[in-house]
């Protein structure tokens, strides 16, 4: 079996944007140019997602939650169920490294989210990535291994059709430096490996592998050339839809 990989370029908000100047952005994307070949969402804050599902229905540009929590309901304050996400938002982010390391989120958690999602009608974006000091102690895919080991413990291999990895080093999140493309390649490559080894050959070749990080519009197009990387999750640059869609075009052409 030939797996087909269509490309994904996800832009994550984080905690940024009213509600209003989110509908703009979303106006301002839908109207723009999104080659046929490149699926395309965005992550903003939860407080935007039905309004912007709204504005976005029925176009090519997806809506997915920055992250979401792993029961479907209870005395869980400020927390949000993935059953009310489900039928109507597409994606849902977990284990951004902002959340693993401002926050304390721990793998068991990212677990317990990924789980308790992919139970529900929903994909899931499950990011993962060596902080600079892991790097330099030469112990990025040992890190990398016991992320996607914990995350997917367990999980249905059919279930993997909903499941996209984000390769994002840490030290490439919001910093401007990116990592090169034979840096993202490599990881990218041993993540795929690892869910071969965790699953099968097929999940390891039909899985979608991101790279994000410091992702422009100069640096977008040589990242994504990469055999193993499968588009890219986007910061800072999702925030200014001009360049996004720059991005976005530059995984045009690379399904494989
Ligand atoms: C991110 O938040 O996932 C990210 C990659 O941010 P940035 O593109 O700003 O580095």
């Amino acid at each position: 079996m030939t797996a087909r990989r269509t490309p994904l370029v996800a832009g994550n908000w984080k905690m940024n944007t009213t509600v209003g100047e989110g509908l703009d952005k979303a106006r301002e994307l839908l109207a723009g140019d999104l080659p046929e070949d490149v699926e395309v969402a965005v992550l903003p804050p939860f407080t935007h997602l039905w309004p912007m599902h709204a504005v976005l229905q029925g176009g090519r540009v997806r809506i997915g939650a920055q992250d979401v929590f792993w029961e479907d309901a209870g005395a869980y304050t400020g927390e949000v169920s993935p059953a009310s996400l489900e039928g109507w938002c597409d994606y849902v982010l977990v284990g951004h490294s902002e959340r693993r390391h401002l926050l304390g989120e721990t793998d068991e958690q990212v677990h317990r989210k990924l789980s308790r999602a992919l139970s529900h009608d929903l994909q899931v974006i499950v990011a993962v990535g060596e902080t600079l000091q892991e790097r330099e102690a030469g112990e990025t895919l040992a890190v990398v291994h016991r992320q996607l080991d914990a995350a997917f413990d367990g999980i249905d291999g059919a279930a993997m059709a909903r499941c996209v990895v984000a390769y994002e080093p840490v030290w490439a999140i919001g910093t401007g430096r990116t990592a090169t493309p034979e840096q993202a390649q490599e990881v990218c490559e041993a993540v795929r490996a690892r869910l071969t080894r965790l699953f099968d050959g097929a999940v390891g070749a039909a899985t979608r592998v991101l790279y994000g990080g410091s992702v422009t519009a100069a640096n977008a197009a040589e990242l994504f050339a990469q055999p193993d990387i499968d588009g890219g999750l986007v910061g800072g640059v999702s925030l200014k839809p001009a360049e996004f869609l720059r991005v976005v075009a530059a995984a045009s052409g690379t399904a494989r």
